[in-house]
């Protein structure tokens, strides 16, 4: 491979068979939605009138049939094949390390592309948790997080940025690939393997509103990855302005980190209570669209030994959510170096589970999966730091170790 060199080209002019010289300077199409797709198409120079149909073509191929490398597409002429590759490439993140748990659940470390010459790019952590006819695939959706909950890992990495919508989407394409899920792998086109989403990895996906926006719409279109909303789960910690966003331009299941039945209690679990106080977050579940009985907000509540475990709690939150058609999972506390909580005791889950199921809700508690690999909720964390700008120069000078 050519070295990469920290030039940009800019090929916006261009109507010519040139070719970009770098891989860095080769943009890469994965997370480009089908009108960036083609727009990007119509900048190398392909006719008008034939746009739309290389579009599907590539579409296809990325994500109906997981080709990164052009020469493999043989659904597009060779002279086209041959542009692509010259101008473009289809890049995933990179897998550093996985890890398997004793009960299947499975967790890749992943190496995003470097932002800044000479320095490695930052990590993320994506996980799959295989279950009895389904699969489910937890995605990050920033290294770190801005907010800071108190009983949550990520929340002690500081924010180093947003994830682009195509290492979002990147995550899913890794995981098939690490599954063999690809339609060459000999697999049923429906017996698939992952068959749910749950934004609910690293980061806060309402504070990165587009780009997930972008990913979701790329992995529930119905030609490619073809995963419908209603398996995918974005899950906030109630960003309520941005609430009412999701329900218009996302149109997922939603996920309410809610873990507290007052104020008081949130405030110092979910900080971000105090800028957007409970009464706000139901009243904007109340309006999120499309609730029914069938098409339920799910309410996550973390459960912490005397912190929110009390049965006067359990009745509060059963009272809390009346009228707003609603799942309750309670998530036993994984802990995690440092982490300042207990989980509650079983039998405090069990009664506390009780006082909900007998309010109607069913099956409750989340078993924990992949504790033994810090793959479980809350559990994920990257080494990845914000360098501060005086660090970063001096590393930028130096030699990269790796
Ligand atoms: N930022 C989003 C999504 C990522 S967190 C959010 O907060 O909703 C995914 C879920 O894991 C959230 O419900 C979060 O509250 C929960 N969680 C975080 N830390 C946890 C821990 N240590 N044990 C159990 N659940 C945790
Ligand atoms: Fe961020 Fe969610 Fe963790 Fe809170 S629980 S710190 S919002 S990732």
């Amino acid at each position: 491979m050519a070295p990469q060199m920290a030039t940009s080209l800019d090929i916006s002019h261009r109507k010519t068979e040139a070719a970009p010289e770098t891989a860095a300077a080769r943009k890469n199409l994965l997370g480009l939605t089908r009108d960036e797709l083609g727009a990007a198409l119509a900048l190398i120079g392909l006719p008008k009138n034939q746009i739309r149909m290389r579009t599907t073509q590539l579409w296809n191929a990325i994500y109906t049939r997981g080709q990164s490398d052009f020469a493999e597409m043989t659904t597009l002429s060779k002279e086209l094949r041959e542009k692509l590759a010259g101008h473009f490439v289809v890049a995933r993140p990179e897998i550093v390390t996985e890890q398997k748990s004793v009960d299947g659940t499975r967790k890749w470390l992943l190496r995003l592309a470097s932002d800044r010459p000479g320095l490695p790019g930052p990590e993320v952590e994506t996980v799959y948790i295989p279950e009895e006819g389904r699969g489910t695939l937890c995605i990050s959706s920033q290294v770190g997080c801005t907010l800071t909950c108190t009983f949550c890992h990520t929340g002690t990495q500081k924010l180093v940025r947003n994830l682009t919508a195509g290492e979002i989407v990147g995550q899913l394409m890794v995981a098939r690939d690490a599954l063999g899920e690809w339609p060459n792998s000999g697999r049923n086109a429906d017996d698939r393997l992952v068959t749910n989403i749950v934004m609910m990895g690293m980061g806060e996906p309402l504070y990165n509103f587009e780009n997930v926006r972008d990913a979701l719409d790329i992995v529930s279109d119905g030609e490619g990855l073809s995963l419908s909303k209603r398996r995918i789960t974005l899950s906030t910690s109630g960003v309520v302005p941005m609430i009412e966003r999701a329900g218009a331009e996302i149109g997922s299941m939603l996920a309410i980190s809610l873990h507290a039945v007052n104020d008081e209690t949130r405030d110092k679990l979910v900080p971000l209570n105090k800028k957007y106080p409970m009464a706000e977050l139901l009243e904007a579940c109340r309006n999120y669209p499309g609730l029914s009985n069938a098409r339920r907000i799910t309410f996550e509540y973390v459960m912490l030994k005397g912190v929110n475990d009390s049965l006067a709690d359990a009745k509060e939150l059963v009272r809390l959510l009346k009228g707003i058609p609603a799942k309750i999972n309670l998530i036993p506390f994984n802990p995690w170096p440092g982490s300042p909580y207990e989980c509650s005791d079983w039998a405090q889950i069990e009664k506390f589970a009780d006082v909900v199921n007998r309010a109607g809700y069913a099956s409750p508690v989340r078993t924990p999966r992949g504790r033994d690999i810090m793959a479980a909720c809350g559990q994920l964390k990257s080494e990845t730091v914000k360098a501060r700008a005086s660090e970063r120069f001096k590393k930028a000078d130096a030699q990269p170790s790796a």
